[in-house]
C-alpha cells in the first residue's frame, strides 16, 4: 500500500475527503508547523560581509575553527558548500569521532569535545571511559547521532555570533591591503567576503590550491568509503554504518567527486538487487579519506608522529595508529605506550603565506603521519587552534605565525582546550 508523508494511504486520504473537512483536518495535524525568519534582501542577488575571520568549510574543523573564533570575539562568517555542518563526521557519515584520549587520559577536549558530549548525552547514548586503555583504539572512538550532531553545531555558531553561509564557496580570492576580499558564489547569490583573516578547512586545502600556494598529492591516494545500511536495524548514534570501499575517489573538484558518488550508489543499488535486503539508510555522499595536503612551514613526518614529538609551537594532541588503507584494506599500526603526537602551528600554515591559516586532513604532513593525522578528534583540536590564531591575528593586525605562542595557548585553555607544552 502506498503511504503518503503524513503516514496515511491513498483510501485514507479519498475517505477523509468524502468525511469532510474536519477529517482532513486531523490528517494534517500530524505535520507540525515552524515558520523560517525572513531573509533580509533575500531578492537581491548580491550580498557583501565585512569580517575578521572566513571560514571556508564547515566540516569536522571548520565548524570548531568558526565557534571558537565566535566566541573569542571575532566577526565570523562560515561558507560551506554542502547544506549543514560537521562535513565528514555528518554528511559523510563517519559519525564515530575518535580519539580524544591517550594512555588513560583525556588529551582532546574544548569545543569538539563539548559537541560530541552533548549529543551522545541528548540522545541517551554512552561516552567511553577515557581512563580505561582499550585493546584496540577503535573501542574508544564516541558513537554519535549525525543528525543532532549538525544541528547543535549549527546552534552553537549561532550562540557564537557566526553567520553561516550553506550552498556557497569561494570563486575568487584576492590580497587586500589588511587582508583578502573572497568572491563566493551560491545558487542565486553573490556574496563578497572582505576579511582579515582566512582559514581553510575545505579537507584539501582548496582556497591554499586557488592561491597558488604549494599542495601535496599523491599518485595514489587511499579510498573513500560509501556509508549505507543494509537490512537490519537503521541504529543511528549506536551502531556504524556498512563501508564501500570505492577506489579512486577524488574529492578534487565536482567532476571527481560526482563519479566517486555515482560508483559508490550504483555499487549499492547492485547490493539491494543481489541481497534482497531493503535499503535503510545512504549518505548523500562519499567519505573522502585522502586529496591534497598543504606544504606548511612545517612538515610532520611519520618519525615526528611516531615518536610522539613535541613541537616547539605544538598547539593540540592528535592520537590514532597510523592507519593506511589501500586496495587490500587497512593494518592499523598503534603507536608504542606512552606517545601522543603533536600538532605545530607552522603546520596550520601554507609555506611563504600570510594570513590565512588551515585546518583538518590538509596539516601538512607527509603521508603516513596525515593517515593517523586526519581523525576528527585531531581535526577539531587543529580547528579550535586555527580559530583562535586566526582571532588573535585579526584583532592585533598581524598574521597567525607571529602571534606570540602564549597568547595561543592561554585563550585556548580559557576555552577547554588541552595544549601541549608550557608556553
Ligand atoms: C570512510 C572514512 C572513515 C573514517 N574513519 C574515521 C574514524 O573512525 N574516526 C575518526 O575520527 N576519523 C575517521 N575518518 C577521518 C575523518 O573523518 C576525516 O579525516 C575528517 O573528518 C576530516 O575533517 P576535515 O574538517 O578536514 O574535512 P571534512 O570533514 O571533509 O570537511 C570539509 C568541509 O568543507 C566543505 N568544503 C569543501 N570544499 C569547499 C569549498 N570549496 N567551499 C566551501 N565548502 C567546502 C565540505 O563540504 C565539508 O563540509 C574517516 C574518514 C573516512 C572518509
Amino acid at each position: 500500500m502506498n503511504k503518503n508523508e503524513n503516514g496515511t494511504d491513498r483510501r485514507d486520504f479519498l475517505q477523509s475527503g468524502l468525511l469532510g473537512t474536519a477529517a482532513a483536518g486531523l490528517a494534517i495535524t500530524s505535520t507540525s508547523h515552524v515558520t523560517a525568519q525572513t531573509v533580509p534582501d533575500a531578492a537581491e542577488p548580491e550580498v557583501t560581509n565585512e569580517v575578521d575571520v572566513l571560514v571556508v568549510g564547515g566540516g569536522s574543523a571548520g565548524h570548531v575553527a568558526a565557534i571558537q573564533a565566535g566566541r573569542a570575539g571575532a566577526k565570523t562568517l562560515i561558507v560551506e558548500r554542502n547544506s549543514q555542518l560537521g562535513g565528514t563526521t555528518t554528511t559523510g557519515g563517519v559519525a564515530f569521532p575518535g580519539l580524544f584520549d591517550a594512555w588513560g587520559k583525556q588529551v582532546i577536549a574544548g569545543i569538539g569535545w563539548e559537541l560530541v558530549k552533548e549529543s551522545v548525552e541528548l540522545d541517551g547514548g554512552q561516552l567511553p571511559n577515557f581512563a580505561r586503555v582499550p585493546q584496540r583504539h577503535w573501542e574508544n572512538q564516541v558513537h554519535v547521532n549525525q543528525f543532532l550532531y549538525a544541528i547543535l553545531a549549527e546552534e552553537k555558531c549561532a550562540q557564537a555570533g557566526v553567520e553561516i553561509a550553506y550552498y556557497e564557496f569561494p570563486q575568487a580570492v584576492t590580497k587586500t591591503d589588511d587582508g583578502w576580499q573572497v568572491d563566493c558564489v551560491g545558487f542565486g547569490t553573490k556574496r563578497r567576503v572582505r576579511c582579515k583573516q582566512i582559514i581553510d578547512c575545505t579537507g584539501g586545502a582548496e582556497v591554499v590550491g586557488m592561491l597558488g600556494f604549494p599542495r601535496l598529492r599523491e599518485e595514489e591516494r587511499q579510498p573513500g568509503s560509501y556509508l549505507f545500511m543494509l537490512g537490519g536495524e537503521r541504529a543511528i548514534g549506536r551502531k556504524q554504518l556498512h563501508r564501500l570501499y570505492v577506489h579512486g575517489a577524488d574529492s578534487t573538484n565536482s567532476r571527481t567527486a560526482t563519479e566517486a558518488n555515482m560508483t559508490g550508489r550504483k555499487s549499492v543499488l547492485a547490493r539491494v538487487r543481489k541481497e534482497k535486503k531493503r535499503l535503510m539508510h545512504l549518505q548523500p555522499e562519499t567519505g573522502f579519506r585522502e586529496s591534497y595536503r598543504i606544504q606548511g612551514e612545517t612538515l610532520i613526518s611519520v618519525n615526528d608522529y611516531t615518536s610522539g614529538r613535541v613541537f616547539d609551537d605544538a598547539i593540540s594532541y592528535a592520537f590514532y595508529p597510523v592507519d593506511l588503507h589501500t586496495k587490500t584494506g587497512v593494518r592499523p599500526k598503534p603507536l608504542k605506550p606512552g606517545k601522543v603526537p603533536t600538532i605545530p602551528l607552522s603546520a596550520l600554515i601554507p609555506k611563504g603565506s600570510r594570513n590565512i591559516i588551515v585546518a583538518g586532513r590538509c596539516v601538512s604532513s607527509d603521508r603516513l603521519a596525515n593517515s593517523g593525522l586526519r581523525v576528527q578528534a585531531s581535526c577539531m583540536g587543529m580547528g579550535q587552534a586555527a580559530g583562535v590564531a586566526a582571532t588573535l591575528a585579526a584583532k592585533s593586525g598581524t598574521t597567525p605565525l607571529e602571534v606570540p605562542l602564549t597568547e595561543i595557548h592561554a585563550l585556548l585553555r580559557e576555552h577547554g582546550q588541552i595544549v601541549p607544552g608550557k608556553a
